[in-house]
């Protein structure tokens, strides 16, 4: 086993609340060392034009804006490191985390390791990302403007996106593999109330359509009860089936809540002292790049006031 050097800080994930907080970490001379885990970049890195960051009057493709940041974090002297993380242990001090052989030592850390959109799983889904499948409305919604789109899922999200879409398709139409909604009754009632919105309940979707013409056509659906099948012709489909916060591997040793996300006090303490949390990981709300940006901003300043108080 190779064991490194003590850090001041390391921070694990390099989506836009990893990489904000690694800008501010190292230009506060902590020397942060950055965990790249199996999504290098986040969501953002999936995204095509990124229109609602600010300070990019044009917008900016999300790859394009994850690799400025990561080139302004090494600006100030950031290691990046890829790996897996493969077990943590916050009960000692420094803490320690394990990356395969080798282990790593911090005085603090702070966890930026994001959420995954839920998919569906089906290969032509994942043939289709970002060429007319995507989980995010205000991302991509725009593309598909004067087109017919899908929108998959039954919870607020769902709602949510097929409500903003209307801003930009001629109809949505609303999957959702049961009878009942779990969206809150004010959503669904105001989707329900919106004349481009159609729904369709108790319906799967067994294939993406039009892998060969590398954009999407249509939607093979199935009903869930009579199994018989149809074709919705459709420009694009949103997944909004939910998030998977990157959160497993902490269980246990800081308090997660019911669906997995890290619980976070004054925006980004966990309940270890020294290890704070920040982006997707810690906020089911608002999930923008820009509050990602913010809560690694905090986060990485409550590790330089932590390092003050305790000392290095
Ligand atoms: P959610 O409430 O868990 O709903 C996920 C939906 O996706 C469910 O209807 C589920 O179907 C469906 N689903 C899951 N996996 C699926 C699969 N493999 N195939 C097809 N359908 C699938 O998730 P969410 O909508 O993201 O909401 C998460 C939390 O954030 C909720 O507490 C919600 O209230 C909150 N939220 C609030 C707002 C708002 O108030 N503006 C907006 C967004 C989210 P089943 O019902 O059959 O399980």
């Amino acid at each position: 086993m190779m064991t490194e050097e003590i850090r001041d800080t390391i921070i694990v994930g390099t989506g836009c609340a990893g990489l904000t907080a690694a800008i501010y970490a190292a230009r506060s001379n902590l020397k942060p060392l950055v965990l790249e885990g199996h999504e290098p970049g986040g969501q953002l890195s999936i995204t095509t034009l990124v229109e609602n960051f600010p300070g990019w009057p044009e917008g900016i493709q999300g790859p394009q804006l994850i690799e400025n940041m990561r080139v302004q974090a090494s600006r100030f002297g950031t290691d990046f490191r890829m790996g897996h993380l493969t077990s943590v242990d916050l009960s000692k001090r420094p803490f320690a985390l394990h990356v395969g052989k080798d282990a790593l030592h911090a005085r603090t850390l702070i966890i930026a390791s994001g959420a995954s959109a839920r998919w569906l799983g089906l290969p032509s889904e994942h043939a289709l990302i970002g060429h007319g499948v995507s989980s995010c409305a205000t991302c991509d919604g725009f593309f598909f403007s004067g087109k017919e789109i899908a929108v998959i899922g039954g919870g607020d999200s769902a709602m949510e996106e097929a409500l903003f879409l209307t801003r930009f398709a001629t109809k949505v139409t609303l999957i959702h593999r049961r009878e009942h909604f779990r969206a809150s009754k004010i959503m669904l009632d105001r989707a329900i109330a919106h004349e481009k919105i159609h729904f369709m309940t108790n319906t799967a979707v067994d294939e993406v359509l039009g892998v060969e013409q590398k954009e999407v056509t249509g939607l093979k659906l199935r009903n869930v009860h009579t199994q018989e099948t149809s074709v919705l012709p459709v420009s694009a489909m949103f997944l909004g089936i939910g998030h998977v916060p990157n959160a497993k591997m902490f269980a246990g040793q800081i308090d997660l809540d019911d669906d997995g996300y890290i619980r976070t006090e004054n925006n980004v303490y966990t309940r270890v002292p020294g290890v704070f949390a920040c982006g997707d990981v810690q906020d089911r709300r608002y999930r923008q790049a820009i509050t990602a940006a913010g809560t690694g901003c905090m986060a990485a300043l409550e590790v330089e006031k932590f390092l003050e108080e305790h000392g290095r």
